[in-house]
């Protein structure tokens, strides 16, 4: 059967950011790969790519410190770990999420209680919040859905108002800001995710950042097997796992971390019809 003429003209090939139309890979993240295997060493917990990493996205974003991990799935566990809840304890969220905002939860032991989100943009607000707090509340997990961000400032008074710890899934939410101030340092910690299909990405990965030195060890610890790294008598302090990201990841990253803006800004001019 033949296609009517009109028809065959109007397909059009949108970029995919499953492969390379969308993706913007190029000569930046080759130079970067090849200073990394020429130095020889491929784990973070010697080489200098993703420690550049951290110090770039800290800035960026103006927390004080960011730690690379495995994934976005990753990040949201380091965070969840942080807070280091009880078995039993409860962790309000989103029920509009990825699932690698809600397993981490379960991994912790803890018990996600599902908050209302708003009809108009999918997130939760202090008002939903406050509904599902109870005296087992351990910390609150936002989600910035589609890069529209929670409104943080009702949010963290509230939750300040119990002293329980905000952790912000800004996995799709990269330099968005409220106020002038870029999520996930609006909370006690911000997890990103460098996964295939964000705004940049190495395959896999993810970044946590906060402003919290005591958070900041906790996290770099559970992604090191909870291996006191630079300590006079080091030990595997807590039950953790091996969450490092690659040098080879953390290559690509410093490149790609480079195009962030622009990317930000290419996607925010699209017409949103
Ligand atoms: C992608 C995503 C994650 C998980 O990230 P991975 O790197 O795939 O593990 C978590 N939360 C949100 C909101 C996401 O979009």
């Amino acid at each position: 059967m033949t296609q009517p003429a009109m028809l065959e003209e109007a397909v059009i090939t949108l970029p995919s950011d499953q492969e390379a139309s969308g993706r913007s890979f190029g000569r930046e993240e080759i130079e970067e790969l090849v200073k990394v295997i020429e130095s020889g060493t491929l784990t973070c917990t010697k080489g200098t790519a993703c420690a550049t990493l951290e110090k770039r996205f800290a800035e960026l974003l103006g927390a004080r410190y960011a730690i690379a991990c495995a994934s976005g799935s990753a990040a949201v566990h380091c965070a969840i770990a942080a807070v280091d809840p009880e078995p039993g304890d409860e962790i309000v969220t989103t029920p509009i999420t990825d699932m690698g905002a809600l397993a981490p939860i379960l991994y912790q032991g803890a018990i996600p209680v599902f908050a209302d989100v708003d009809p108009y943009t999918g997130n939760v607000t202090a008002a939903t919040i406050a509904r599902c707090l109870s005296p087992r509340t351990k910390a609150i997990v936002v989600t910035h859905l589609f890069g529209n961000p929670c409104e943080m400032e009702p949010i963290v008074e509230l939750a300040s108002k119990h002293g329980i710890p905000v952790l912000e899934d800004c996995a799709q939410a990269y330099l968005a800001r409220q106020k002038g101030k870029h999520v996930g340092t609006y909370g006690a910690v911000g997890c990103f995710s460098l996964q295939q299909g964000k705004h940049i990405t190495t395959g896999e990965g993810g970044l946590c950042v906060t402003n919290d030195p005591d958070v900041a060890r906790r996290i770099r610890l559970f992604v090191n097997k909870a291996w006191g790294y630079g300590d006079a008598n080091p030990d595997h302090y807590f039950l953790a796992l091996n969450y490092r990201l690659t040098e080879l990841q953390g290559a690509v990253a410093l490149a790609q971390l480079a195009k962030l803006p622009s990317g930000v800004d290419q996607r925010r001019a699209w017409p949103t019809g």
